[in-house]
């Protein structure tokens, strides 16, 4: 017997027509490229995105074609996300800190219809226009008279020109809710990138999960800034989750810096932050000298790569701002764990508690997890046994886009490639990417512990560790390292430092020390480069 509850598609429309038609005065504020600030509400969004719907019929584009987008976080963008979405089409969300033969790869891979771009990627647009072979039209995301004359670049409009002439009457089709609704390809460190291509299904259930208390904890009373950005992985889902919730939105546009971030926190009373440890780093580094504190910020997401301890200690003892470690995924979504405390530790001393805080946290409900070995036997929940980490759930990848690199689920679970541990409560612990842990004496030794520590130090801005070949231990780490300006400390300080924090074998052998570390298009950082970078390093000790 079926149940007799109304059947309904999930589609991306209903996000922005509930933001519509039940928070419509909920200010959306954006950051430009023009570098002034843009308010308006989720209404005058809706309004808009309809317009961009009606402008793609008028451009002809056919139910799932692809449009891409190169561009910041900021109004028009979210508008993208729902014209392009719930209009039928396939949003494209391309990275534009990727290499620019990446680009036009993936833009072909993916027949890309239109490109919708950011004027601060024009000169980008000039430079791969010619090999985007499948892209028809391109559309400046500026005012009309913004428009750059000359530039090249083959029928080019302006955003705004492209929209006006539209009616913002549009009624969003109905559709099987397991159709794609947007794609994002991976960073690909390792062959060709491949996408994950979102469904409107996905991307729905994803919005319901990111908004739950125990993950982002998203509400009608929050101010919400995600610096995440809009070209990688849907910035985390939450242009979605916001219009689900109908929080304050803040875009920060192109101004990632310490500077810019901290401002608009404070002027537009964001109570909620989402950031990879990399952009978190510029925002304490500039709060610190100039003794700055947060009026209303309470809480950030930090996620992408392993947050250090001390940035999760500067956060909460310095500014009174909880931070929840999450973990995830292009192919997830990407949300998969989340770090919150349960109802029993409420009463565990202070240290204790940072314990747990410090692991990438509990599955979100959605996302089931497990450890196997080599074998793909499941490992024990103890919090020490440590293996291949898989996943499954209806927001996980069960095939890229064009069936690339085959097959990739094993018994119907996902291979994530990260190698992890999940103690009894069910929290779980990233030791490392598979291909980054240091094989030391038949020992493992994780790449990230290292690294916390080096960032521990006063001294040290960013610190990368690498396992290099050894003669008797087979691997041995050693730590690249950049040290913040005007600040020093000595190969042997740093690795004194290390003394009494961790295993004897566990400290690196060598510390490097480098300009800058090298970093990937999501300001994660790049090992494989680091690794080319030292290629004829030699250790002390071989
Ligand atoms: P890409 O490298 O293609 O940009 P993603 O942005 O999808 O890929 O990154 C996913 C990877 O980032 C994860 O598999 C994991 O290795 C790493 N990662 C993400 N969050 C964390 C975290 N909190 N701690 C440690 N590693 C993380």
């Amino acid at each position: 017997m079926l149940g007799l509850m109304q059947s309904q598609p999930l589609l991306i429309s209903g996000l922005i027509e509930f933001a519509e038609r039940h928070n419509g005065d909920a200010e959306i504020v954006s950051r430009r490229v023009e570098g002034d600030v843009h308010r308006y509400t989720y209404r005058d969004a809706a309004k808009r995105s309809r317009q961009v719907a009606n402008a793609l019929d008028g451009l002809k584009l056919a139910f799932s074609d692809r449009v891409a987008t190169l561009a910041w976080n900021g109004y028009r963008h979210f508008e993208l996300y729902y014209g392009v979405s719930g209009s039928g089409r396939v949003l494209h969300t391309i990275n534009p800190r990727l290499h620019r033969d990446q680009i036009a790869w993936i833009a072909n891979h993916a027949e890309d219809q239109v490109l919708f771009f950011d004027l601060s990627f024009l000169p980008l647009v000039q430079a791969v226009h010619a090999r985007c072979t499948s892209i028809k039209h391109y559309i400046a995301m500026c005012d009309e008279d913004k428009l750059p004359k000359d530039s090249g670049v083959p029928n080019l409009i302006s955003y705004e020109k492209l929209i006006a002439a539209q009616s913002s009457d549009y009624s969003w089709p109905s559709f099987d809710e397991n159709t794609a609704s947007s794609m994002c390809y991976t960073s690909g460190t390792t062959g060709n990138p491949k996408a994950a291509l979102y469904s409107h299904r996905s991307s729905t259930l994803h919005a319901y999960a990111a908004a739950l208390p125990d993950v982002m904890n998203l509400s009608a009373r929050d101010s919400v800034l995600p610096v995440v950005p809009m070209f990688h992985v849907n910035a985390w889902g939450i242009p979605y989750s916001a219009a689900l919730t109908g929080c304050k939105l803040v875009f920060p546009g192109p101004a990632l810096d310490g500077k810019s971030v901290y401002e608009l926190i404070e002027s537009e009373g964001v109570t909620f932050a989402a950031g990879v440890p990399t952009v978190w780093q510029m925002l304490l580094g500039h709060m610190k000298p100039a003794n700055l504190r947060f009026s209303k910020l309470k809480r950030t997401v930090i996620g992408g790569s392993a947050c250090p301890p001390a940035m999760i200690t500067a956060f909460q003892d310095d500014y009174k701002v909880e931070v929840l470690h999450a973990w995830g995924m292009t192919e997830m979504s990407p949300l998969g764990t989340l770090c919150t405390l349960k109802n029993k530790h409420d009463a565990l001393p202070e240290a204790e508690k940072m314990k747990i805080r410090l692991k990438q946290g509990r599955a979100i409900y959605g996302v089931d997890l497990k450890i196997v070995d080599a074998g793909g036997k499941e490992l024990p929940w103890d919090g020490t046994t440590f293996g291949d980490l898989h996943v499954k759930g209806p927001w996980i990848v069960r095939e890229y886009f064009k069936g690339e690199g085959g097959d990739p689920l094993v018994n119907g679970w996902f291979p994530t490639g990260d190698v992890g541990t999940i103690d009894a409560d069910g929290y779980l612990q990233i030791t490392d990417r598979s291909k980054d842990v240091i094989k030391s004496g038949g020992e493992w030794i994780s790449s990230i512990d290292v690294e916390n520590i080096a960032v521990a130090h006063p001294a040290v801005a960013m610190a990368a560790c690498i396992g290099v070949a050894h003669p008797k231990w087979d691997e041995r780490p050693i730590i690249a390292v950049a040290k913040k300006p005007g600040m020093d400390v000595s190969r042997d300080e740093l690795l004194k430092f290390y003394e009494g924090k961790t295993a004897k074998w566990q400290i690196p052998d060598d510390v490097v020390f480098v300009d800058a570390i090298p970093l990937g298009a999501t300001g994660k950082i790049l090992k494989t480069r680091l690794r080319e970078m030292l290629k004829d390093y030699k250790l002390p000790t071989a």
